[in-house]
């Protein structure tokens, strides 16, 4: 099947099927490599600046140079968009350790990484999930210790995304000793009976979500109070609202949590809110 997608690889923007990586590319033999997502939303790249930083930070854990400026990155993902014509959606960007015989330690300084990028069209704002919400479960957290690089090794979350999905819902909620660590592409969130806002702190346990960085500050200027900590299962049932975060899910209310009811069965105000002043701050452009 033709796909009519141009690609960036490398340097070039090329046709679909003419992106090719060799074999060899340490992105496919040990997933030594990191990604990035930035949302597309009227034509415009959303909080990008802070994908882009996220990915800097993310080459920089795992010791390989960035192979652009955050100007060259913009100028690139700038193009790739034009040229795909995409409106609303998502851009994808990968940069692994490159192409070099098969070693387990790193090849010599001087191998170039592999840069890759591809659009997405999707329907990010009028998501028709966000006006019914979402369906949840929880599944056991595989991960490894790491979980603040942007790391292609998503195993763990392949496996808890395909359990939601064979349970028929959006979203797998990862648990270890009990706590909800994180989606399994996306920061959770609850607001307690007592209306506060809960996530979990960032450390190297967890992603640092640039969605939920947004959020938090949005949910401050709204004058709602936060915690950040760790919470429960059994908390997250009994909370007013659920939602979880990420660049292409923006603001996603949580309605049911392994067949459970949480609140009153429908997308909770603090999380509507919340979902409108993100929509009207990425509209803005920033
Ligand atoms: N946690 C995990 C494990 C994720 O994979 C993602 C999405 N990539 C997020 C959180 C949300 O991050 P962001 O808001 O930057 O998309």
């Amino acid at each position: 099947m033709s796909n009519p997608r141009i690609v960036y690889l490398n340097g070039d923007f090329l046709p679909f099927d003419e992106a090719r990586v060799p074999i060899m590319d340490r992105g496919f033999l040990f997933a030594d490599g990191i990604y990035e997502v930035s949302a597309i939303l009227d034509g415009r790249l959303v909080d990008n600046e802070a994908h882009l930083a996220r990915l800097d930070r993310s080459l920089g854990e795992i010791d390989i140079a960035n192979p652009h400026t955050l100007g060259e990155w913009v100028a690139l993902q700038t193009e790739l968009v034009a040229r795909n014509g995409v409106a609303e959606g998502l851009v994808y960007m990968q940069v692994t350790r490159g192409v070099f015989e098969r070693d387990f330690a790193y090849p010599p300084a001087g191998t170039r990484p592999t840069v890759m990028m591809f659009t997405q069209e999707k329907t990010v704002a009028a998501n028709p999930l966000a006006a019914k919400g979402a369906r949840v479960i929880t599944v056991p957290d595989l991960r490894w210790k790491r979980r603040d690089i942007k790391s292609v090794a998503l195993l763990a979350q392949v496996l808890a995304k395909q359990q939601a999905a064979a349970a028929g819902v959006a979203e797998a909620w990862m648990v270890e000793d009990d706590a909800v660590t994180e989606g399994s592409s996306s920061t959770a969130f609850i607001v307690t009976a007592g209306g506060t806002l809960v996530t979990r702190p960032l450390s190297t346990a967890l992603l640092p979500g640039i969605t939920r960085q947004a959020v938090l500050r949005l949910a401050a200027e709204a004058g709602l109070a936060l915690e950040e900590r760790l919470f429960s299962v059994a908390e997250a049932l009994a909370a007013q609202e659920a939602f979880y975060t990420s660049a292409s899910a923006f603001v996603m209310p949580v309605v049911e949590l392994d067949g459970k009811t949480i609140g009153t069965g429908v997308p909770g105000p603090h999380t509507r809110r919340l979902r409108e002043l993100y929509l009207e701050l990425a509209r803005a452009g920033t």
